[in-house]
């Protein structure tokens, strides 16, 4: 709870008040007043906002801090979740010309050594095509 400074209205003592934000209202809005502890005045709320000092209790999910802590611990993990779905959405790298597994030195060099070993070699021209385009 916050801590306030009242005044009595009457002798001018001040002292400290605790008072919860409920009340504070209560106080301020004159549905509740407060007496002097002298000489039983009415004290009014000094406006001073040095005094009003107060740290949030944790809650069930835990204080600011430790909201802060869960925060930065979620968009950590988040930013390796990104970059790890950034680079498998990078367009795979093409085929790298191969005859049964063995790298040739084009798609050309692959499709006759499949036409030596009497295979059908049809699936090969689109990739000699395609390689063509792009020198
Ligand atoms: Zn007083």
């Amino acid at each position: 709870m916050p801590t306030y400074t009242t005044q009595c209205e009457s002798c001018g003592a001040t002292a400290p008040l605790r008072l919860s934000f409920v009340n504070y209202e209560s106080v301020k809005l004159g549905v509740k007043t407060l007496e002097c502890g002298t000489c039983l005045g009415k004290v009014a709320l000094m406006f001073n906002p040095g005094d009003v000092s107060f740290v949030l209790a944790d809650g069930e999910s835990g204080g600011f801090q430790s909201k802060a802590m869960k925060e930065n611990t979620y968009r950590a993990k988040r930013r390796v979740e990104m970059a790890r779905r950034t680079r498998e959405h990078i367009a795979p790298r093409p085929l790298i010309p191969n005859y049964e597994g063995q790298q040739t030195e084009n798609w050309r060099e692959a499709q006759e050594s499949a036409r030596k070993d009497g295979k059908d070699v049809s699936s090969y021209n689109p990739l000699i095509r395609r390689e063509g385009s792009t020198p």
